[in-house]
């Protein structure tokens, strides 16, 4: 805290030496964080993201699969029946609670990678803010849902048949077999 408010009181007075000026023969460069942010590179994943249908709800179909995969163990969903008359109820489920342990992620991707509808995403290319208790980092499906993919949407271009819909390549009800 001390060294905070002297850095503060220094640049206020304009008295801050500029380290990279400083060391520049050297060739040490001093990028003063979070001040100074550097681009990440491309590759960098980011914060995970649900990804949404038209109708604003998420992708997911609440099947485990990432949270089956998760090394750390830090995915929670409690998944949830449509109601009676739904065209997907007995299709699939939808997650009535989703979260995501951010501390616990050691950030593999392993998640994206077993998920089967393209609904979780590591592409916010965000790390998370700093908090000052733990359980701000444990982001919540309506968290997930808002977080915006690096080109800003929150939907992804795999395309998404919904059932019902004369484009759903399952079975239907009607069949006699
Ligand atoms: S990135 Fe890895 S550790 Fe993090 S939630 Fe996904 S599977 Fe778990
Ligand atoms: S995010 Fe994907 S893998 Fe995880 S429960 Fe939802 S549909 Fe399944």
């Amino acid at each position: 805290m001390k060294h905070f408010f002297r850095n503060t009181k220094e640049r206020m007075l304009d008295q801050k030496r500029d380290p990279v000026l400083d060391n520049l023969d050297g060739g040490i460069t001093t990028i003063e964080y979070p001040e100074e942010v550097r681009p990440y590179p491309e590759r960098f994943r980011g914060l995970h993201r649900l990804t949404i249908r038209d109708d604003g709800s998420p992708r997911c179909v609440a099947c485990l699969c990432c949270s089956t995969a998760c090394p750390a163990q830090c995915i929670h969903i409690e998944p949830e029946e449509y109601p009676d008359g739904d065209e997907r109820r007995g299709y699939e489920r939808y997650p009535a609670k989703f979260v995501i342990d951010e501390l616990r992620c050691v950030f593999c991707g392993f998640c994206v990678q077993a998920c089967p509808c393209d609904a979780i995403r590591m592409d916010t290319g965000m790390h998370p803010t700093a908090y000052d208790s733990r359980d701000q980092f444990i982001y919540d499906k309506d968290i997930l849902v808002e977080m915006p993919s690096r080109d800003g949407g929150r939907r992804t271009a795999n395309p998404r048949h919904e059932p019902g819909d004369p484009t759903h390549p399952g079975i239907s009800r009607d069949h006699d077999h």
